[in-house]
């Protein structure tokens, strides 16, 4: 029996993103088909900006999932208030902060598909309506 799944999602390890992620994840549509998940801080900013070798253990858990489970598209969803940017940079607005992290999803996108052409590749932004989490507001930014 082969067990093959469609998606990948590449998130955020936030705890406050659970509840609402799950409920995106079952309402989209997005995730027919099944789906594995990376979730590290950040999310892709560390395949964006990270040393070489976290980028290939990023790129290596990748590989698991296509050569694995044939894996056919990416979901990269990164949200607003991240901490792991939050640590590095000092935002003035939110609109600054999405678009730091719209230019490092970018980037990863096309570090992964440098390397895994065959993959459709979609960028969501999560916009948190309130510190915990409770409501956000979703968006696919790129297709
Ligand atoms: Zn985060």
């Amino acid at each position: 029996m082969s067990h093959n799944c469609r998606n990948l999602l590449i998130r955020c390890m936030d705890f406050r993103l659970r509840g609402e992620v799950m409920c995106w994840i079952e309402k989209s549509g997005l995730f027919e088909g099944g789906f594995d998940v990376i979730s590290l801080a950040g999310a892709s900013k560390n395949l964006a900006d990270g040393s070489d070798e976290i980028r290939d253990f990023f790129l290596q858990q990748v590989s698991i999932s296509t050569d694995l489970h044939h894996t056919e598209r990416v979901i990269i969803f990164h949200h607003s208030n991240c901490g792991a940017y939050g640590k590095e940079y000092s935002f003035d607005s939110k609109e600054e902060e999405k678009t730091k992290q719209l230019e490092d999803m970018d980037k990863a996108k096309n570090i992964l598909l440098k390397k895994y052409p065959q993959l459709e590749v979609i960028l969501a932004y999560g916009e948190l309506q309130d510190e915990c989490g409770e409501k956000i507001n979703f968006e696919i930014v790129e297709k």
